[in-house]
């Protein structure tokens, strides 16, 4: 990088730190130029992508809101804090690992729908019920039947 002084473009590492829990890293840098020092700190760039509707619009990635999701699917069902804590760690790690600045919802939604399927089968079909915004019965039914084959 460019010397902040003089704006030389021949800068040497003399110093280099792991800082804040090794999540960033600390340099102290001298220029070759006019000898000035000065210090960069680099950690790396975890945004989560933003979420595109299917009617187009784009909304920030919103954490709680999918926690809100898990429980009222989850409501009343054996499954603990800790585990929908993990799940939705999985689901923000899957998506921030894509490395795209926008998603579809519809990608959100699949995520979701694949920790559900694996934590409880009755929160993965009222999830997915909402969700697919199924038209009739006989949806629910075949999504329930793929689930009960999938249980076997
Ligand atoms: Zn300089």
């Amino acid at each position: 990088m460019h010397c902040p002084f003089c704006g030389a473009d021949d800068t040497k590492v003399i110093d280099s730190r792991l800082v804040a829990d090794g999540d960033s890293v600390r340099r102290r840098r001298e220029c070759q130029t006019c000898g000035e020092r000065y210090t960069t700190f680099e950690t790396a760039e975890l945004v989560m992508p933003r979420v595109v509707k299917s009617n187009g619009s784009r909304e920030p990635f919103n954490e709680e809101k999918l926690r809100s999701g898990l429980q009222k699917a989850l409501e009343k069902r054996p499954v603990s804090i800790e585990e929908i804590d993990s799940a939705l760690n999985r689901i923000t790690h899957r998506l921030r690992a894509t490395g795209e600045r926008e998603l579809p919802s519809r990608e959100v939604g699949e995520a979701v729908m694949e920790e559900l399927r694996t934590l409880d089968g009755i929160a993965y079909v009222r999830f997915a019920s909402v969700y697919r915004d199924f038209q009739d019965i006989s949806e629910f039914q075949v999504e329930i039947q793929k689930l009960n084959t999938e249980l076997e």
